[in-house]
């Protein structure tokens, strides 16, 4: 093996699949019984994130960044002067066992460009999932990316050696795709991801009668979207999201700010800042819509098309409907509480539980962690007096930013501080 020649191939197909951020892992659940190397059960599996809050514990490539594509937003397009690489299928198979072993991955996160066609690269990304599972007997992650327009067929077998797969959308409409990136399809897209969608149920169905079906995508399947390259407003991601969530079963989406690579007309300029707020308020959104019993009209609408930066998605919604507070914190149902700014899920859970035994005062509050500096002004607490009645919406968000010092307006990093709002 010509290891310099690996080494140099690994820096250009490492890079250029940095770009890619849907690589989280939660929700597998290959064990390994006995025999056979790795497993991906439990082992916190791509819970490490570099500053910008990209996930780091999987070996992160590209099969090649040739690519007969023109995307205008991506950095492997094939009119990019850039240096190119491609690495063989037993290459792959032997880097991922070798990092493997020495404990620097817990799994394999495999992209590509698409070189000849598309199924002539879903068949080589395919080979090296089988050569792992069948030859290795490889019980880490395996998180293949769905070339857009592969066949229904290696859909099908893909999902049989992978944890997770996933096509990314990158462009969230059909006219920012056609802008820029004529080539493709949007058919291309979805075809893929349906079938991934019907093969999911299909095998969860087959799994309640013969329990030794093989598992099919374990994982689940996830998109990404690109934020700030076209002139999307939020509400249009958001929307789109929400369709993927409903109809393609999809187990997360991401976003990812666009980062600039080119100098073209049809995108931002070369200088312009990554959208890193934007992004975060979009995952702080999507988080509200899965787990806080948010609807995305409630959150973004005809009125309200793009998420401020300055707040976050649920005090903007809070500030925006005061008529259904204040809430009485004694006495509120689950789905009500948990709709207050300052309290996140692990709070109503302790709420529930705390107000069981006695009638919960401010202090009660303070010790189970809500946030009070913006929580106040949306509740009552053991006494019917709302002390902030006559405050305006406009001025309960400038006390609140006042008092949260430059953490609402600063550009921190996502990922972080998302999950409990
Ligand atoms: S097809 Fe994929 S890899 Fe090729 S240019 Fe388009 S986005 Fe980039």
């Amino acid at each position: 093996m010509d290891f310099e020649r690996i080494k140099e191939k690994l820096a250009i197909l490492a890079d250029a699949a940095k770009y890619d951020v849907s690589c989280s892992s939660s929700g597998s659940n290959r064990k390994n019984k006995g025999k056979g190397l790795g497993d991906s059960s439990g082992m916190g599996i791509c819970h490490s994130y570099t500053e910008d809050g990209r996930c780091i514990s999987l070996l992160k490539i590209l099969l090649t960044n040739h690519c007969i594509f023109d995307c205008a937003y991506c950095v492997t397009r094939k009119s990019n002067d850039i240096k190119r690489a491609a690495f063989k299928v037993q290459e792959v198979v032997d880097l991922t066992i070798n990092f493997y072993r020495r404990n620097y991955i817990e799994g394999l996160f495999l992209s590509s460009g698409i070189f000849k066609d598309a199924d002539y690269t879903m068949e080589r990304l395919i080979q090296v999932a089988k050569k792992l599972r069948l030859e290795e007997n490889f019980n880490g992650y395996i998180h293949l990316k769905s070339i857009p327009g592969s066949s229904d067929e290696l859909m099908q077998e893909a999902g049989l050696y992978a944890d997770r797969l996933s096509v990314n959308i990158e462009i969230p409409t059909v006219s920012g795709l056609k802008l820029l990136a004529p080539d493709k399809n949007h058919e291309d897209f979805m075809k893929p991801m349906n079938k991934v969608k019907n093969e999911i149920l299909r095998n969860r169905e087959e799994k309640k009668i013969l329990k030794s079906t093989q598992k099919y995508a374990p994982a689940g399947q996830s998109t990404q979207m690109i934020v700030g390259a076209t002139g999307e407003t939020d509400r249009d991601i958001m929307y789109t999201a929400t369709h993927f969530y409903r109809n393609y079963n999809m187990k997360r989406v991401y976003y990812s700010g666009y980062v600039p690579v080119t100098t073209d007309p049809r995108l931002p300029a070369l200088t312009s800042a990554v959208p890193m707020l934007r992004e975060n308020r979009l995952y702080q959104t999507d988080w509200l819509l899965r787990f806080y019993g948010f609807d995305i009209r409630e959150l973004l609408n005809e009125d309200h098309k793009n998420l401020e930066t300055d707040i976050d998605p649920k005090l903007s919604w809070a500030l925006r409907n005061m008529q259904h507070f204040p809430v009485d914190i004694n006495k509120a149902e689950k789905q009500m509480l948990a709709r207050i700014p300052g309290i996140g899920l692990k709070s109503v859970q302790k709420i529930i539980k705390a107000r069981r035994f006695r009638s919960l005062n401010w202090e009660h509050l303070k010790n189970i962690g809500v946030a009070l500096n913006r929580a106040r002004y949306f509740i009552t607490c053991n006494s019917n007096n709302w002390e902030k009645k006559d405050l305006t919406s406009e001025r309960i968000k400038n006390l609140i930013l006042k008092s949260s010092g430059s953490k609402f307006s600063k550009n921190y990093s996502p990922q972080l501080s998302m999950f409990d709002t």
